[in-house]
């Protein structure tokens, strides 16, 4: 009898989980009381850049010279079979919107932290329709919806639209790469982003070919200023 109740309850707890999940999707660890989406073991234990503590700064040092930039943050670094990364593809492969804007709002706060909040609009790379109506939401959205709680700017997702479906970069080299997106977005409202400055948020940086491609539109409007934040960079 026990064990046939025991049955039942796993099955109703699954089902249910469906709807409320209620396990941390960084580890696996059921959250408890206190903890909203990530339990506090991983948001302790996730591989922090600390960039406000150090000169060194691998996301300037990255994207150093592609274009004018005034603030570059990272939350982490990306690290392959972390938490982290367990956390990011649940936030993009498995309908986990929310787990951006957790992550979001730590990233908004360490940018208040480090003095980078004097931007004036936060833009997330836009997705391309056809990934929107896949996915449903565009992740760096939701990483910007947390930034906007943490420090309570506007966001914008309408004046620059990603017009060219770009396939998976992972196996193109860097010219390859730069061709593959250097005219994926167009500015639609340039009158929205002018004399602005502007914050770029992303989910991960890896080459810095989709944010120069990004940035290098934006700063054809007159009287830009970017800055560039995201959850992760990739550890050379
Ligand atoms: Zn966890």
């Amino acid at each position: 009898m026990k064990n046939y109740e025991n049955r039942i309850k796993f099955y109703f707890d699954s089902v249910l989980g469906l709807f409320y999940p209620n396990n941390c999707p960084g580890c696996g660890a059921p959250l408890v009381a206190g903890e909203k989406y990530i339990c506090s073991h991983c948001i302790t234990d996730l591989p922090y850049t600390y960039f406000k503590n150090t000169r060194k700064n691998i996301v300037s040092e990255l994207l150093l010279g592609r274009f004018n930039l005034e603030n570059a943050s990272s939350l982490c670094y990306f690290i392959k079979s972390g938490r982290l990364q367990k956390l990011l593809h649940n936030l993009k492969y498995n309908n986990r919107p929310e787990i951006g804007q957790e992550l979001g709002i730590y990233l908004g706060n360490e940018l208040k932290k480090s003095n980078s909040d004097d931007f004036d609009v936060i833009v997330p790379v836009p997705l391309h329709f056809k990934k929107l109506k896949i996915r449903g939401y565009n992740q760096s959205e939701e990483i910007a919806k947390g930034i906007k709680t943490a420090i309570d700017k506007p966001i914008d997702t309408s004046s620059i639209e990603r017009v060219i479906y770009t396939e998976t970069q992972t196996k193109k080299n860097k010219i390859q790469r730069w061709n593959n997106v250097k005219n994926i977005f167009e500015i639609k409202s340039p009158e929205n982003l002018e004399n602005k400055h502007i914050l770029i948020v992303d989910d991960v940086i890896t080459t810095g070919a989709t944010l120069e491609a990004l940035a290098s539109k934006i700063q054809t409007v007159n009287n830009t200023k970017i800055s560039v934040a995201s959850i992760a960079i990739a550890k050379k």
